[in-house]
């Protein structure tokens, strides 16, 4: 059966700047590995009348409701209580639970706080659920058709508790339903032309069903499929992703979860070339990206930062009298940069950078944001003019991203 879960993280701390809510994400991975969806996730304070409503709220919407934190011995915990009220169920000391946490203490030579016996405290009907990584038992209790799961807030309690005495009974409860995923990465196209191109293809399907995130200057379309099996959602991600391969083409780099940066590497290193590379106004940046791929060795020869005119004349070979003629931020210059490091370097193929990345130093003829990126073979040397739209950072950033972008067209289509 398709199943649907709410999550709900209990705890004040998790308001602040300084503790992260990352339970509803491991439980959001584990439960959307067995077919169930999450529709919606809380954070909420430690305030019994907030908790009050997001329960509510939740019971509502969703098949399963699971939440963390609140479980602890203090006052501010408040967890059990409320749901027992919203539930109507009494509250009840529960004795072998009392005797375990005594006992868990006893064990190494503590005696048991009185504030601990809160924690032995179930609510009418409800199922136990031992800790054996802290002292707060978890609690599960079915109401109405709702199955509802108290777990711990700390990782290192809920996790195992989670998967030792959860993950088969809602494996039970799911059966029939899974959910597979695929991210298609695409560069090179801005997020509304994207959006243009894609809509009218992914608007005739809810499932999968489609939703476009974007980031720096990349941007990911995500599918999901939710099936009665693996192979079957499979074959429907197969289908929309096939379409959509053939609107968007070879702006999609990979449909595999990888990097630009892997893809290009991986490329390189399967048609033999090897690269190397002149940087200005990336500062390395363009290296530092090819080289956070392991084995990088295989294809990256090495590389110059040159900055300066200098450098430039000097490690490689560029003449100054063309610098003077064409200005060091030109097609003629970027050629010239990736010729000479491919020839001192002994690449197939040398990549350049030169440009303006501002904030200072833009004219007219040549403003903030104009770049040229070269590339060398041995049969070829061409540039490309980018107009870059951004602050420093994202100048950068948008540059090392075309220059990789064009290696991939270039010699890896
Ligand atoms: P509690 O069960 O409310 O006593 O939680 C105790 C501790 O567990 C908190 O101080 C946090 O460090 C951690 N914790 C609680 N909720 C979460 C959460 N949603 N994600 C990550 N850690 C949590
Ligand atoms: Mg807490």
């Amino acid at each position: 059966m398709k199943l649907t879960a709410d999550i709900i993280a209990i705890g004040s701390e998790l308001l602040t700047p300084h503790r992260t809510d990352t339970n509803s994400l491991w439980l959001t991975e584990r439960l959307n590995s067995i077919g169930i969806e999450v529709m919606q996730k809380t954070i909420v304070g430690d305030d019994e009348q907030r908790l009050e409503h997001a329960i509510r709220d939740s019971l509502r919407r969703s098949d399963l409701i699971i939440s963390t934190g609140g479980l602890g011995p203090t006052e501010d915990d408040v967890t059990r209580k409320v749901f027992a009220r919203v539930l109507g169920r009494q509250l009840t000391l529960d004795y072998d639970v009392l005797e375990t946490i005594r006992e868990r203490f006893a064990s190494r030579g503590y005696q048991m706080a009185p504030n601990n016996e809160r924690q032995a405290l179930v609510p009418a009907g409800a199922t136990v659920l031992p800790n054996q990584n802290g002292s707060a038992p978890g609690l599960t209790i079915s109401h109405e058709s709702k199955f509802i799961v108290l777990l711990p807030g700390p990782p290192r309690e809920m996790r195992p508790m989670f998967e030792d005495q959860i993950m088969g009974e809602l494996e039970n409860r799911s059966r029939g339903t899974r959910i597979a995923r695929r991210t298609l990465k695409v560069t090179g196209l801005g997020e509304s032309a994207l959006d243009e191109l894609i809509a009218p293809i992914y608007g005739q399907y809810s499932n999968p069903q489609t939703t476009i995130l974007f980031t720096n200057c990349e941007i990911e379309v995500h599918l999901t499929a939710t099936a009665d099996n693996l192979s079957i959602a499979e074959r429907l991600l197969n289908e929309l992703s096939e379409k959509l391969k053939g609107k968007v083409g070879d702006y999609i780099y990979s449909t595999a979860g990888e990097s630009i940066e892997e893809v290009v590497g991986r490329g390189l290193a399967e048609k033999g070339h090897t690269i190397a590379t002149a940087e200005s106004c990336t500062g390395g940046l363009i290296a530092e990206r090819i080289t956070e791929v392991p084995g990088a060795s295989r294809y990256f020869l090495g590389g110059v930062v040159s900055y300066t005119e200098d450098v430039k004349t000097k490690l490689l070979g560029v003449p100054q009298e063309m610098i003077e003629r064409r200005g060091v931020v030109s097609g003629e210059v970027a050629e010239a940069m990736a010729r000479g490091i491919k020839e001192s370097t002994g690449a197939t193929i040398g990549l350049s950078v030169t440009g303006i990345a501002g904030p200072g130093g833009g004219t007219v003829a040549v403003p903030v944001g104009s770049v040229y990126i070269g590339l060398s073979d041995d049969l070829v040397t061409s540039n490309r003019r980018l107009m870059l739209m951004g602050d420093r950072q994202l100048i950068r950033w948008r540059t090392s991203q075309a220059a990789l972008d064009m290696i991939r067209r270039r010699y890896l289509g």
